[in-house]
């Protein structure tokens, strides 16, 4: 396929403001792929050129990508920066100096660059010809690294029309602006291939167990349907987390579970690890590679596992053995700095609590019960004051479960994670299978809510100078891969939080409602939905105002008194926000 047939597509792409149109796009783009173009293709839309886990970014500065404009297209940085300055997208700007320039030639030589000056069509470069050039850009490393991918750049610009130069610019920049939800790609897939997007449900099992649609598309393409769900689970390649459903209380979670394996539940930071002979890797929960943060977990897990290859799931925190003290959630998180990692890890050494294992020696555990693995683990981990293994105790007696409850929140930690005997890992998953059971206080829901902030309305007196009054908060449809509102949150914040959010927002708001948000209300600014707030409430209520959970005959549902806990953009995101199901659930369960 062509470079130039693909970024039409770009085009309608971002024009939409409906997700059931991105569907429909994607698949006449999916059809119109062949079998060795249909992996690039799917990375590419969402701006990259390998799954999300491998960190492979091509990462140039606005200011390289300017200079680059500026080689090829027989112009000057500083009027690049001018017309930058006046559009304000570098894609924008590059589609206006192409437009006004039909082939570069001297310009350039005068500025020093040596360019292979081939007699070239503008516009027929491959997709295949252009990602294989974006790569040799994110390979580039050591001496003259700027200038290489300067030219590596500009040499792929000079063949390209306006449009396809608007949106190759963004990739290096890490500002596509396509807004394409995995979920969606998934539907797209299932519509070209199996004829409905329905059929996406087909392709979601080996999604939660490899996690790479491009991988997932290349097989539906050359395997069909059942070379995909063959695909199984792979050292290297992290797994979608299995995550907890909520009881309000030990009384419900024996009369609805029977018998559970209860554990402590760490607030820390969730680690896959993997192991695969000398080389271990770990992965965040919203799958991102995370290994060069931890070194003592590297060090710890080639010296306790007892395996060739293994993947383990784990929570990782700072603790004090001697003071049995649990660091907070924000102090274990500041080890995602990039900076000061040998320091931090001497200073605030972090443990592993590990609780589940999902791989080892070439087999995959998933479908083992719990209580097999369980047996698996002990005999997997050596003792060691690193990686540990989660305490674990069954239980039946609702009475035993609420003192082990008041135990945990006496040590300082979240509640328990009380999970059934006999389930299987179900990747991806949220479900009774799991359920947390947290700390309950008057006139609070039992648990926070992670909202994703999709706007903001601009304050009138004192707050406008941070340009911000109320933010427009949402939640996720996970069925519709939509955000959809919940509340307006505008006390409570303080003055240096709305200067972070103001900060945070501003580099991702958009000038028009994404096509992924469903909303009746419309904010002042609307922000690419990718910031993930942490929010407590008193209470979840009905209300028609908002889109979350709201049908043609019913209302929606909101939040009452909401408050700012946190920002949880560091490990979450935006899928990864409380979805509409488990507010609907909330809902049901609040004492009243
Ligand atoms: P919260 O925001 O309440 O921490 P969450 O939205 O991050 O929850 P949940 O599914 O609600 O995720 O809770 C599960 C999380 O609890 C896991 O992702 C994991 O990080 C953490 N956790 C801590 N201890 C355990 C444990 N023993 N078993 C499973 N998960 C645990």
């Amino acid at each position: 396929m062509k470079f130039s047939k693909l970024t039409e597509y770009f085009e309608k792409l971002e024009e939409t403001s409906s997700r059931l149109s991105l569907i429909d796009i994607l698949s006449d783009l999916f059809k119109e792929t062949p079998a060795s173009e249909i992996e690039e293709i799917v990375y590419l839309i969402q701006g990259r050129l390998a799954p999300f886990f491998v960190p492979l970014e091509i990462g140039m500065a606005e200011k390289n990508v300017a200079k680059a404009i500026a080689f090829a297209f027989d112009t000057t940085p500083e009027k690049v920066t001018k017309e930058f300055n006046k559009l304000g997208d570098m894609g924008l700007t590059a589609e206006s100096l192409r437009s006004g320039n039909k082939l570069n030639t001297n310009e350039n030589m005068q500025l020093g660059l040596s360019f292979s000056l081939k007699k070239v069509t503008v516009g027929d470069l491959t997709v295949s010809q252009v990602f294989e050039t974006l790569t040799k850009i994110a390979n580039t490393k050591g001496e003259g690294t700027v200038e290489k991918r300067q030219n590596l750049l500009s040499t792929l610009l000079q063949k390209m029309d306006a449009k396809s130069a608007k949106h190759l610019v963004r990739i290096p920049l890490g500002n596509t602006r396509l807004g394409i939800g995995d979920p969606t790609v998934l539907d797209g897939l299932a519509t070209a291939k199996l004829g409905d997007k329905s059929k996406r449900k087909l392709l979601e099992g080996a999604y939660n167990r490899t996690s790479d649609l491009g991988l997932i598309a290349k097989t539906l393409w050359e395997k069909g349907l059942s070379g995909v769900e063959k695909l199984e689970v792979r050292v290297g390649s992290p797994i979608r987390s299995e995550l907890c459903e909520r009881l309000p209380t030990p009384d419900k979670v024996i009369e609805k579970m029977e018998e559970v394996d209860a554990q402590y539940k760490y607030d820390g930071f969730r680690v896959q690890i993997h192991k695969d002979g000398n080389r271990v890797r770990m992965f965040s929960r919203n799958l991102e590679e995370m290994t060069h943060m931890f070194p003592e977990l590297i060090t710890a897990s080639l010296k306790q596992v007892k395996a060739e290859n293994v993947i383990l799931d784990s929570e990782a925190l700072a603790y004090n053995p001697d003071s049995e003290e649990f660091l907070p959630f924000q102090e274990t998180t500041k080890r995602r700095r990039k900076h000061g990692i040998e320091e931090a890890a001497k200073s605030l050494p972090l443990k592993a609590f590990v609780f589940d294992i999902l791989y080892k020696n070439g087999k995959q555990l998933l479908d083992k019960p719990l209580s097999e693995r369980m047996e698996i683990l002990k005999e997997t981990i050596m003792e060691d004051d690193i990686l540990i293994r989660t305490k674990n105790q069954i239980i039946k007696d609702p009475k035993v479960l609420a003192t082990l409850l008041e135990d945990s929140i006496s040590r300082g930690l979240e509640g328990l994670v009380v999970k059934k005997l006999e389930s299987p890992y179900e990747a991806g998953g949220r479900n009774f299978n799991w359920v947390k059971l947290k700390r309950h206080s008057a006139g609070e829901l039992n648990d926070t809510i992670d909202c994703v902030l999709l706007g903001y309305i601009t304050g009138k007196g004192k707050r406008i100078a941070f340009g911000a009054g109320a933010l427009l908060v949402g939640v996720y449809d996970k069925k519709t891969d939509e955000f959809v509102t919940v509340s307006k949150i505008g006390t409570g914040l303080t003055d240096e939080e709305w200067r972070e959010v103001h900060k945070r927002a501003d580099r991702i708001s958009v000038s028009k409602k994404p096509a992924r948000v469903n909303s009746t209300i419309v904010p002042s600014v609307w922000i690419k939905p990718e910031i993930v707030l942490e929010v407590l409430a008193d209470e979840i209520t009905r209300s028609p105002v908002h889109t979350a959970g709201k049908t043609e005959e019913e209302p929606g549902y909101a939040l009452r008194f909401p408050r700012l806990v946190s920002f949880r953009s560091s490990d979450k995101k935006a899928e990864d926000a409380t979805s509409v199901e488990e507010l609907i659930e909330m809902f049901k369960q609040q004492v009243r």
